[in-house]
Order: structure tokens, then sequence, then C-alpha cells
């Protein structure tokens, strides 16, 4: 029957190629997150934008109209001037003129500025919806390669992770959790022993201990520096042999 430590072996190493698989998707996920970011907060200045340019159009609106009042009252009160009885109310027509030529004039203003704001802003939209669609092309770009690295990957993901499946379901539970206990703070939670060194931390193993290795075939040992779980060096599968493996069932 297979030493628990032998297929530990062989799940040690299916981890590390499982591990290798999540590097190379690297930095990727967390800059498609970013990257959704972006494009939400560039479309947030857009909106932005184009609310207040909307309340330009209606501030607009409503002046051209109280504009055109305006003058047309203005115009009845000049009429209105020539039917005065006495200089009194003559007097009091001019007053009310003037001051409506003066709010006409100062709504002409403010209508002005409102025009340069609005070419302004105007500008600015053009350039924020520019920046939209670089980012949305970025977006793009990133999920673009997300995509060709997990589709390259996934059918060896799939067999890798199937392969662990069976030798989890071969494998003594309580060594499968003191591996998970350990891989939960060093990845490489069980490494080879190679001329007398942990392959984790490199340091030297106490002979007596590689002897106790070789004669001790059930008993599992740890680095007493790393921690890591010890494959003796009488371990040996083929890597090949382990991938033909998830063929039979
Ligand atoms: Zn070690």
């Amino acid at each position: 029957m297979e030493k628990d430590i032998s297929i530990l072996a062989k799940i040690a190493y299916v981890d590390k190629i499982l591990d290798e698989f999540e590097d190379e998707l690297g930095d990727l996920p967390k800059a498609i997150n970013s990257q959704e970011v972006v494009v939400s907060e560039k479309k947030d200045r857009i909106t932005e934008t184009e609310g207040i340019l909307n309340d330009i159009k209606v501030f607009v609106s409503t002046a051209k109209s109280t504009l055109v009042a305006l003058k047309e009252k203005e115009d009845k009160l000049s009429q209105q001037q020539f039917l005065v009885r006495n200089n009194k109310e003559f007097d009091a027509i001019s007053t009310e003129i003037k001051s409506l030529k003066s709010e006409h004039e100062k709504l002409s203003v403010k209508m002005r500025t409102e025009g340069i704001k609005e070419g302004n802003l105007l500008s600015i939209l053009d350039d924020q919806k520019k920046e939209l669609e670089d980012a949305i092309e970025r977006l793009a770009e990133v999920h673009r390669q997300y995509d060709e690295l997990t589709e390259e990957q996934s059918e060896d993901v799939q067999n890798y992770n199937k392969i662990r499946k069976q030798l989890r379901t071969k494998i003594n539970d309580t060594l499968y959790d003191r591996y998970a206990v350990i891989r939960a703070r060093i990845p490489d939670a069980a490494v080879q022993v190679k001329r007398g060194s942990c392959q984790g931390c490199y340091r030297q193993i106490p002979s007596q201990l590689i002897v106790d290795m070789r004669n001790q075939l059930d008993r599992i040992f740890q680095c007493e520096n790393c921690g890591r779980i010890l494959i003796p060096d009488w371990v040996e599968f083929d890597e090949d042999d382990l991938l033909a493996d998830k063929t039979e069932d």
C-alpha cells in the first residue's frame, strides 16, 4: 500500500503547479478590478458635467423668455409715457423703465457668461468622453489578457484539480490536515530532503534524523527549523505517471 508521505509528496507537487498557474495570472484580477473603478469614476464625471450643462440649458431658455418679457414690458411703458398727465407720472414710469433696462442688462451679461461656461464645459465633456473611451479600451485589454491566460490554463488546471481530488481521498486525514494548516502559512508546506537539507529553508538536517527517516517509513517528520513536512529521499514518483493516473477513471 502506498505510504501516506508518498501521497503527500504528490499532493505537494500538484499544489506547486496549481500555485504557479495562479501566479501566472498575477495582478490581472486586481488590475481588472481597479480598472473597473477607473471606468466608473470617468462615467461619474461625465454625468456631473452633463448635469451642469443641462442646468445651463434650462437657465438660458428661461432667461430668453424673461428677456422677451422684460422688453415687452419696457415697450409698453414707453408707450404709456406718451399718455401721462403730469411730470410725476412721467418720472415714475421713467424709473420703472430704467429698472427694467438694468434687469435686462444684468440678465444679458449673465447669459453671456453662461454661454462661455457652456463652451468650456462642452470641450471638457469632449475630453472626458475620450478619457472614458480609453479607460474602457484598457479594461477590455486586461480582460482579454485574463481570458487568454485562463483559457490556456483551464484544461491543465482542471486536470491537476482532478488528480488532487483523487489523491485527497487516498491520504490519511490527520496528515492532510497537518499539511493544510502549514500551507495556510507557507505555500510549500511539504518539501523534499535533498543532500541532507530541508528544501524549504535549506537548513542541514541532523544525520540521526536522516537515518530515522530511512528506517521509519510510516513516521512523519517535520523540519525542526521551519516546520515544513519533510519528504524523505526514498520517496519517488514519476511525474508522467501521476498525470496518466487521472485518465484511469
Ligand atoms: Zn526547513
